[in-house]
């Protein structure tokens, strides 16, 4: 399975990180030993420094599919996640400067944190849906996929033109404005439309 994760998603939060907004969606992965899941807790890394929280909605492939069309598209996912793209921003600003892959900053172990998935009809709005990210208790992040630039069909179209789409790939739909560091000791709770999806300690 493949984690295609999707950056500067959200305008509010390209702009908080000073970056454009993209004409095209911003694209990289991370590998399935990223993945954290269960509520397992987060073990803060000896790399980073300033490693940070992006609350995302993630959806799955529920089929294989290349050159999808727009008409098509909404056929390829039927379940939702909420997760986090954990960043080690430190590392991320040198590789940036430098003009090189980010893998090393988005990629690493326990990286990718991802809640159980439910199916979107079971959403109270699936073209709306609510979401948001508490640290400590306080709301740190709130987003509502209405706001995305890139929508999901206009991704899986998108995607679909480079990688073959196969059943189980996950795809993280980028991050709104809130993103911020944790430190050891901090708990992390995710919300889709007011319900509980995971809880994260950071160690
Ligand atoms: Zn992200």
């Amino acid at each position: 399975m493949k984690i295609i994760c999707i950056g500067r998603n959200y305008v509010d939060h390209a702009k908080e990180l000073n970056n454009p907004v993209p004409k095209q969606p911003l694209v990289f992965m991370k590998p399935p030993s990223a993945l954290l899941v269960n509520n397992k807790p987060f073990y803060y890394p000896e790399f980073s420094q300033d490693l940070h929280y992006e609350v995302e909605i993630v959806l799955k492939v529920c089929r294989n599919g290349r050159h999808v069309q727009k008409e098509f598209a909404h056929k390829y996912y039927e379940q939702v996640a909420l997760g986090i793209d954990f960043t080690a921003r430190d590392l991320q600003r040198k590789c940036k400067e430098k003009g090189h892959p980010w893998e090393i900053a988005k990629g690493f172990d326990g990286s990718a944190v991802i809640s159980p998935f439910m199916n979107m009809d079971k959403l109270i709005n699936p073209k709306a849906i609510d979401f948001h990210l508490t640290k400590n208790g306080d709301i740190v992040q709130k987003g509502n996929t209405k706001d995305l630039i890139f929508d999901f069909d206009t991704l899986i179209v998108y995607l679909s033109q480079f990688f073959k789409l196969q059943q189980g790939d996950i795809i993280y739909t980028g991050t709104p404005s809130g993103v911020g560091p944790v430190q050891i000791g901090d708990e992390l709770e995710g919300f889709i439309e007011g319900q509980q999806m995971f809880n994260c300690d950071i160690r």
